[in-house]
């Protein structure tokens, strides 16, 4: 095991410690069941699975059936080896803004669609990651915020739906000053009857909420009736006031749109949801070594079974 005492914080340790497809399957298996009883696929027993000599295949003593650790997983039909998603994991989790199918292609040596492919499935696991942190606890900050070109520069097949006035992409965010985790979606309305929910949705009851004094906002605690709101000016020039400010989701989207500028322009409506969740999972981990980031999102990867739609979409 890791004779490397840096662990695998970095490209070197990673590569040492998983040189190949049979030491990326074992530590898969691991994340994936951590009691050691693996599960068999096809028949759910833990009774009699035998590892086969191929790395990451089991045969089940019950239903004679054999089954990959990839099963039912983001990593599932899929021929690129276990290495390859570290790597892209990796990359995924240590670069500040994210990285582009077209140098991940370069990085792992694939090509750009299997690395758009791979990026997709990766976003999926960082979804998953970042739901599995729940509500957010108080106090929070909410905010809205636009991202990408104008619809009417675009040709009519260029149009996208889900656009404001502006034509740009509207996404809402709450970002919690206890945990320091995000939660942001995109929305069709920058209304109250959109934002209201979903901040009330995102935050855990009852907790303070800061915004700044957009109207659609005013709604927040006469609606529910549970969350405590506190308004910054900016249209008067106030940006903080005591703790009545929104600094931490305006860090949020500035980072976002970083990415946004530099890696990912083209990011299209369909696909903004996982774009968020990646950004989000990545401001989450921001705390954790590289070693945990990558565990944290191969573990969500393996986590939960993914429906077919799920998976193809
Ligand atoms: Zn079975």
């Amino acid at each position: 095991m890791a004779t490397n005492s840096t662990g695998y914080n970095n490209v070197v340790g990673l590569l040492n410690i998983f040189p190949d497809e049979g030491a990326c399957a074992q530590h898969l298996e691991q994340l994936r069941w951590p009691d050691g009883k693996v599960v068999c696929q096809w028949c759910e027993s833990t009774r009699k699975i035998h590892r086969l000599s191929r790395p990451g295949i089991y045969k089940c003593g019950d239903c004679r059936k054999e089954f990959s650790v990839r099963k039912g997983t983001v990593y599932e039909e899929s021929r690129i080896p276990l290495q390859k998603w570290f790597l892209a994991t990796f990359l995924m989790v240590t670069s500040r803004k994210g990285i582009s199918s077209c140098q991940l292609a370069r990085e792992i040596g694939v090509s750009q669609k299997t690395a758009w492919f791979v990026l997709g499935r990766l976003r999926k696991a960082a979804a998953q990651a970042s739901s599995a942190a729940g509500t957010l606890p108080g106090p929070v900050e909410a905010d809205e915020s636009y991202l990408g070109g104008k619809n009417k520069n675009r040709h009519a097949s260029q149009k996208q739906p889900g656009r404001g006035p502006s034509g740009k992409m509207a996404v809402a965010g709450v970002v919690s000053r206890e945990s320091k985790k995000a939660v942001a979606k995109k929305v069709e309305r920058t209304d109250a009857a959109t934002l209201v929910p979903f901040v009330e949705g995102a935050t855990v009851p009852g907790s303070t909420v800061y915004t700044d004094d957009a109207p659609m906002y005013d709604a927040l605690p006469s609606m529910f009736n549970r969350l405590h709101h506190e308004t910054v000016n900016h249209s008067a020039g106030e940006y903080v006031r005591g703790k009545a400010h929104t600094n931490g989701v305006e860090s949020f989207w500035a980072l976002l749109k970083r990415g946004y500028t530099g890696v990912f322009h083209d990011i299209t409506w369909k696909h903004l949801d996982r774009y968020l969740a990646e950004f989000s999972q990545r401001w989450n981990m921001l705390g954790l070594s590289s070693e945990e980031r990558i565990d944290a999102i191969l573990k969500a990867g393996v986590g939960e079974r993914l429906t077919y739609e799920e998976l193809t979409a």
